[in-house]
């Protein structure tokens, strides 16, 4: 058993320290929402009054918070506490690259190790324990994260040095922000062109423009699995968290001096989509706007 610190108790953090609890683990959980904190102690954590008074006596520190600003000020907190020398700090929340460095170098400066380990997966795999971690960190940071990580996950991949767990989280999103809208594009191109969505499902998923947006994602209700084109677009990854991390994927491809022109469509086509007020469906629903 672990003495875990858990920070961030909303869609997605919410599951994953019920999921440490059910594992055995101490957790001591905080979030600035009473009903939150109010979930997480049904669920077997026990609540704290603040980010520093969770840390107090943690071995592990994990926060799953909305952005960079989140984890710098929750951070700075924890900084200022009395955080133990030993604790490891595991940032699971999507945040800029550049951040995430920063925040790993103040706590290598505090003397604390420290990891990014984003995820894939959303609420349901949050909830299930089958998320995917991509962490960040020195081989020796990410064997510890590692057993921790694995209690709210299926699987835990090491993808290199601080940062680079962010990296990989957005790369990985900017390639499904893009590849989604692609085959919405294709599938309403077939369609004008005289082909129903079946028959080109049939071809193409077998075909070399087949993609998991395709085959396992399918944007065309009633063609392919059962996705959220099924259910009017409801559910599965909001347009606006997409959106969040095509923006985090602009911002460090501008740093990184990275050429990303499909990326930056998507982008501008998520934006389009989200001001029309649809930001809370899911990004597949997309292919409604592109159909007008
Ligand atoms: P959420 O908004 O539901 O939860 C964030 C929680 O953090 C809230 O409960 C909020 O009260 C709390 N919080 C904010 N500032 C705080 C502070 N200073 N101290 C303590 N608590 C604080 O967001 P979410 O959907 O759980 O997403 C969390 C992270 O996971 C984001 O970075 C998101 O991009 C990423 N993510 C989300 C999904 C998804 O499907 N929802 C999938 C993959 C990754």
């Amino acid at each position: 058993m672990t003495r875990i610190a858990f920070i961030g108790l909303g869609n997605m953090g919410g599951g994953m320290a019920a999921n440490l609890a059910k594992a055995g683990h101490d957790v001591r959980a905080f979030d600035l929402s009473p009903e939150a904190l109010a979930r997480a102690k049904a669920a077997g954590c026990l609540p704290a009054a603040s980010a520093a008074e969770a840390a107090d006596g943690a071995e592990a520190i994990v926060t799953m918070l909305p952005a960079g600003t989140h984890v710098e000020a929750v951070y700075t907190d924890l900084f200022a506490a009395s955080v133990a020398p030993s604790a490891i700090l595991i940032d699971c929340s999507t945040i800029d690259v550049a951040t995430a460095k920063r925040v790993a170098e103040a706590a290598r400066n505090k003397g604390l190790a420290a990891v990014d380990a984003p995820v894939s997966g959303g609420i349901g795999a949050a909830n299930a324990g089958t998320l995917t971690f991509m962490v960040g960190g020195s081989d020796a940071a990410f064997k510890r994260a590692e057993p921790i990580l694995s209690a709210m996950g299926k699987a835990v991949i090491h993808a290199g040095a601080n940062g680079t767990g962010q990296a990989a989280k957005i790369a990985n999103n900017m390639l499904l922000g893009a590849t989604m809208v692609a085959t919405c594009e294709a599938f309403l191109l077939a369609e004008k062109l005289g082909l129903d969505a079946q028959t080109f499902y049939d071809i193409s998923s077998v075909a070399s423009g087949q993609s998991w947006s395709m085959t396992s994602y399918c944007p065309v209700p009633g063609v392919g699995p059962d996705t959220p084109a099924d259910h009017d677009y409801q559910g599965g990854f909001a347009t606006m968290l997409m959106l969040k991390d095509l923006k985090l994927a602009a911002a460090a491809a501008a740093d990184s001096g990275a050429d990303t022109p499909m990326g930056a469509k998507a982008a501008d086509l998520y934006q389009r989509f989200a001001d029309e007020g649809q930001g809370g469906l899911d990004f597949s629903g997309i292919i409604k706007m592109l159909r007008r």
